[in-house]
């Protein structure tokens, strides 16, 4: 196995946490111990994201004039996007660094909340 690409972090991402050598999120849930659950959304932040039109991957208010989305086939053919906005610098990141995105991986962790949080003892 070898290690996956770690792209160079953006200055606009600057102040984010790093696991891995990736950036976290803005979006990115956490459980209740503070660990980041990549691949799973904050719906708090998800739904501030989206009323106050912030990047998800920075959380910085975003441009309405340079907005990229992240949509899928069946979201592209209905004209809507389930996911906020990202600046274009955040999405040429989220690309290249986000195992999914990248096409490193094609599913995220199957294992349900539920379980990981008994794991944790929650
Ligand atoms: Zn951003």
């Amino acid at each position: 196995m070898t290690a996956p690409d770690v792209p160079a972090i953006p200055v606009r991402l600057a102040r984010r946490p790093v696991i891995g050598g990736l950036v976290v999120p803005w979006i990115t849930a956490r459980t209740p111990d503070g660990r980041y659950r990549f691949g799973n959304v904050d719906y708090h932040r998800q739904l501030e994201a989206l009323r106050d039109r912030l990047c998800q991957t920075c959380g910085g208010p975003l441009d309405p004039a340079r907005i990229v989305f992240a949509m899928r086939d069946s979201d592209l053919r209905a004209f809507i996007s389930h996911e906020p906005g990202m600046h274009p610098v955040c999405a040429a990141y989220s690309a290249s660094g986000c195992p999914m995105l990248a096409g490193r991986i094609s599913h995220y962790r199957a294992t349900p909340l539920a379980a990981q949080l008994a794991d944790l003892g929650v």
